[in-house]
């Protein structure tokens, strides 16, 4: 019997609107009978989309705003309310939000609050077992007497836990619970997480710790929205202020807290540090997490019974009723921008979810970005400051090597005094750290005689040579082949030679002349769990490790007492085909890299190998006077009007068909609208002109003043004919223009 034959002659169904987790730009009209419960706004339903069962959230507004409302006799009934706590109030505001500023559809921001919907409905119960009542007549053999011993506790067991326990066969419970000896009961297996304990009190703190932790403690005891900007030197202490934050809103009855870091911040030391504090591992959240973490913490965040909430990005969109306060640690990090499919900034958006929520929120960096510090400067955030870093330790010495009068011999990457300075901190029983953003063996493999540079078949990139793993690969689509023997091209043998640096290749000259020290490589490609990643971190703590070689990987979260040296092999490489915020990123990652050093007792020294050492990034790093920097960085954008002080929206194209997406992008240009102070750049064939076999090209908007961009923008994509074949994707404030 379908839902509309029950309808009596003078009933017409309800209208609901219900927005589905999918690239859909609003909700669509569904069915409820009229004598049915109200479906309030929130309410996750099951329906059918184009025949196939799906969850969507019912939404507030009725689809009617596109102009175009389906008679009754179109539309498809509810079919029935799935068991998900409710999406509040604050949460589909912020969707809208999203969506609104991003310019990406509402139903893909909504996907990101329900990820894998399907296995978040499940949250699978088990039989328990309890003693029942046993009766007089039951023969107790000694095995059902150890399960109704066992089971005299009152704590509920699952069959397979008693078998265990007792060492009996399941036979010997199925009787028992047949006589009524046992009872059973339905329990969900989503074990609850354990409360933080507010109880422990924090270190002491200094005077400008306490002055930036009062600060803040004070404003979460009130509640509303206010930012604070946590402006300290790397090892200053920015992690035990803001953890003040967290613990004064978690006296709070049900209060809940969320930290965001960058997903490769999130350290065993820092968890470590976060349950020495709070007696409990917080509740993490990340891309990775499997189906079953993933159920449990949603649910959890839901309904309350996950206080504390670490993540990454992602994290941003999590169901939570109680929010109270909010931190972004090390806020200029550039991952918290996504760069696909949604393409938002966390930071930007944890800002709005905190005004929505109306609750405190702290930016923490050593090095804020220029967007924050314009913030705080207008006023709009309130800046804390930590000048020192704590206790005993003073910032790292900073010293340039000009590579062009100190030059490593040929082939080789490390300069005579950069060699001479890890001898000597060997000596001294001190750990070495060797900074260089580059996976694999060489970025970059030739031929001799032809001069044929080995690309991937898929994307205008090299391949990248893995010695370790004794292949080639690319970085952007993954293709992996075998390292060939003779030239692709001329088929000469053994021509082909390997260009520039990677950390692999650091590491064999580092063995070669420091063949006694043990040396690790952390990258990514071996850091591949988390486990591995512990173990490294532990081998360094432990001093089982003598140089340490990575990415930036190893730049972020980590605390190596006894890690004294840093040497940037390339302090440059940021610098090169730069983008408008190059000086700034390198400026801000050489800064982190260097804080790895002496953040104990022993003093640091950090090398900065490079090939320009008037460079203003260099000069600044050299004086520590990175205030200077930032402002002279700020002064030269805000003359060009470049972002923070002007805005920009990448609209980038893609397609198999080169000629389609120029096509594409020369219909854009034209359609361009004349505005004031607005202006359209391109289309212009992407730095990377393919992707995974897919042409790109870019256009570039570029607004000067206070202009509506995502009006304008979307007015005039809507205006434009879509040449087929082409996808169109807007990027709102890019920080990639590849
Ligand atoms: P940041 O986050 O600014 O890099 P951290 O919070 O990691 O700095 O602090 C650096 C180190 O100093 C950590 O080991 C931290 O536990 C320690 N520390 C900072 N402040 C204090 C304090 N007031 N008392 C004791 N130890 C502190
Ligand atoms: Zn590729």
């Amino acid at each position: 019997m379908t839902q509309a034959s029950l309808l009596t002659d003078d009933q017409e169904p309800i209208r609901v609107s219900v927005l589905l987790p999918m690239p859909f730009d609003m909700p669509f009209d569904y069915l409820v009978l009229p004598d049915s419960p109200p479906l309030l706004p929130g309410t996750f339903v099951r329906v059918k989309v184009s025949n196939r069962p799906a969850i969507g959230v019912v939404w507030d507004s009725l689809s009617g705003k596109s102009g175009k409302i389906l008679p009754l006799e179109k539309l498809k009934y509810v079919d029935d309310v799935a068991p998900l706590p409710a999406m509040n109030e604050e949460l589909r505001r912020f969707v809208d939000w999203v969506a609104r500023y991003t310019l990406s559809p509402v139903g893909s921001v909504l996907r990101m609050c329900m990820p894998a919907v399907a296995s978040l409905v499940e949250v699978p119960e088990r039989t328990h077992f309890l003693l029942g009542v046993v009766p007089e007549s039951l023969r107790l053999t000694p095995a059902r007497q150890m399960v109704i011993d066992l089971l005299s506790d009152s704590v509920p067991r699952t069959a397979s836990e008693v078998a265990r326990l007792c060492g009996v066969t399941s036979a010997v419970i199925k009787g028992l619970s047949k006589a009524g000896a046992l009872t059973s009961v339905q329990i969900a297996v989503d074990a609850p997480f354990p409360q933080p304990d507010v109880t422990i009190t924090g270190p002491k703190l200094s005077n400008e710790q306490e002055t930036a932790s009062h600060a803040i403690r004070t404003k979460v005891q009130e509640g509303g929205f206010e930012t604070f900007l946590l402006d300290g030197v790397t090892g200053s202490g920015k992690t035990e202020v803001y953890f003040e934050g967290l613990a004064e809103a978690l006296k709070q009855d049900g209060a809940q807290v969320l930290v965001l870091v960058p997903e490769i911040a999130l350290t065993s030391q820092w968890l470590e540090r976060f349950e020495d504090r709070f007696g409990v591992e917080p509740v993490v959240w990340h891309s990775d997490i499997g189906a079953a973490a993933r159920r449990r913490a949603w649910h959890a965040i839901a309904n309350g019974g996950a206080r504390v909430v670490v993540g990454a990005r992602s994290a941003l969109f999590l169901p939570f009723n109680n929010l109270a306060f909010i931190t972004v640690d090390e806020e200029h990090d550039p991952s918290f921008k996504q760069e696909e499919g949604v393409l938002y900034h966390a930071r930007d958006m944890a800002v709005v979810r905190a005004k929505l929520v109306n609750c405190p929120l702290v930016l923490a960096s050593a090095t804020p970005s220029l967007e924050t510090r314009l913030n705080a400067e207008a006023g709009k955030y309130t800046k804390l400051i930590l000048r020192e870093r704590h206790g005993r330790a003073v910032l790292p010495e900073m010293h340039a090597v000009d590579m062009r009068t100190d030059a490593p011999a040929s082939g080789q990457w490390l300069s005579p005094v950069l060699v001479e300075k890890i001898k000597q901190t060997l000596t001294t029983g001190e750990q070495v750290m060797l900074f260089l953003n580059r996976r694999g063996y060489a970025p970059l493999t030739l031929c001799r005689t032809c001069g044929y540079r080995i690309e991937c078949p898929n994307c205008s990139t090299w391949l990248v040579e893995h010695r370790f793993k004794r292949d080639i690969q690319c970085h952007q689509c993954g293709y992996v082949a075998a390292i060939p023997s003779n030239c692709p091209e001329c088929k000469d043998e053994d021509s082909l030679v390997a260009c520039g640096p990677g950390v692999e290749r650091l590491f064999e000259e580092v063995n070669y002349l420091f063949a006694d020290a043990r040396t690790a490589v952390m990258t990514s490609d071996t850091m591949t769990s988390p486990r591995d990643t512990a173990r490294m971190v532990q081998q360094i703590a432990d001093g089982a490790l003598d140089i340490v070689i990575g990415t930036q990987i190893v730049t972020k979260g980590y605390h190596f007492p006894n890690l004294t040296l840093v040497g940037v092999i390339d302090a440059d490489l940021g610098l090169r085909g730069g983008d408008l915020r190059a000086g700034e990123r390198t400026y801000q990652q050489l800064v982190q890299v260097s804080g790895r050093a002496g953040r104990a007792e022993k003093p640091g020294q950090v090398f900065l190998q490079t090939y320009e050492p008037d460079h203003p990034v260099v000069q600044a790093l050299l004086s520590g006077d990175g205030e200077a920097f930032m402002d002279a960085e700020g002064r030269a954008r805000a003359r060009y009007h470049m972002p923070p002080y002007g805005q920009m929206v990448g609209i980038i194209l893609s397609g198999t068909d080169l000629a389609a997406v120029m096509e594409q992008g020369r219909v854009l240009a034209q359609a361009a609208p004349g505005v004031e102070d607005v202006a359209f750049m391109g289309p212009a064939p992407a730095p990377l002109a393919r992707v995974r076999g897919r042409f790109r090209a870019r256009l570039l908007v570029h607004t000067k003043g206070k202009v509506a961009v995502q009006r304008l923008i979307s007015e005039w994509l809507a205006s434009t004919k879509a040449v087929k074949g082409v996808r169109i994707r807007v990027d709102v404030d890019p920080h990639s223009f590849l």
